[in-house]
């Protein structure tokens, strides 16, 4: 395994601030290896980062906070993040994960399935999603995603939705209807992507038609979250159409 240098200076700089008291503070703080921004007070986005072809990319996700407990959208894709990012909820919110649901079979989606389920939290996934994961001997869900069924909890509702192939041929959407919130997942390209990214699960001559099945089931979307790099950008959806157009 390849120690990486970012690794390697923030474990300096953490020996650095306990041997010496001194600060690494900006360092630390620009590296943070797991982000967490507010969309509004339930809902929030969390980063975590990998690298693909040796470059590093983030993963955005998102979390649900509800009065029963909080909801996770996707698993971080840095495995060393699963735990830390349950902690973070617990610390910042006061309440546990109750649920963890994937938009797709990747491990920058479905990864934390095997380590939520055995600190007991029900994991979720469309039936196509559960049976690309046991195609591949990775770890299922331990309850299937009712398509399109709104689903409400402790004062709060979201739907799952599939619009048709592209990232992936299994990637859903999620749409939060009291934010006009929608978790585009890597079907969305955020709007500072210079191309289409892995597409060696996905189907790029269907995702034009998934895009426009989106737009026309969700006409007006108030934030759309893409599932890498800079989501705060405005244009994710139609920078997505203009990457499909050079296809
Ligand atoms: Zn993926």
């Amino acid at each position: 395994m390849k120690i990486n240098p970012i690794k390697k200076h923030l474990q300096g700089c953490a020996i650095a601030v306990l041997v010496l008291g001194g600060s690494c503070g900006f360092a630390l703080a620009q590296e943070a290896p797991l982000v967490i921004k507010p969309l509004n007070d339930k809902l929030h986005v969390y980063t975590t980062y990998n690298h693909f072809n040796n470059q590093k990319y983030a993963a955005n996700a998102l979390y649900l906070v509800t009065k029963k407990g909080v909801i996770l959208f996707d698993t971080p894709w840095d495995v060393t993040q699963y735990q830390p990012l349950l902690d973070s909820i617990q610390n910042k919110h006061h309440l546990p994960v109750i649920a963890v649901y994937a938009s797709h079979w990747h491990d920058d989606r479905a990864g934390g399935f095997s380590y939520y389920e055995k600190q007991g939290i029900p994991t979720y996934a469309t039936t196509k999603t559960n049976g690309i994961l046991r195609e591949k001997g990775l770890t299922p869900s331990t309850h299937e995603i009712e398509l399109g069924k709104t689903i409400r909890i402790g004062g709060e509702r979201f739907v799952i939705d599939f619009v048709g192939e592209g990232h992936s041929t299994d990637n859903t959407v999620v749409w939060f209807p009291k934010y006009k919130i929608l978790n585009g997942g890597c079907l969305v390209k955020s709007a500072d992507s210079k191309n289409m990214g892995f597409v060696g699960d996905g189907n790029i001559a269907a995702w034009p038609e998934s895009i426009r099945t989106l737009q026309s089931r969700f006409p007006i979307i108030h934030t759309v979250i893409a599932g890498h790099d800079n989501w705060q950008l405005d244009g994710a959806i139609e920078k997505t159409i203009e990457l499909l157009n050079t296809q």
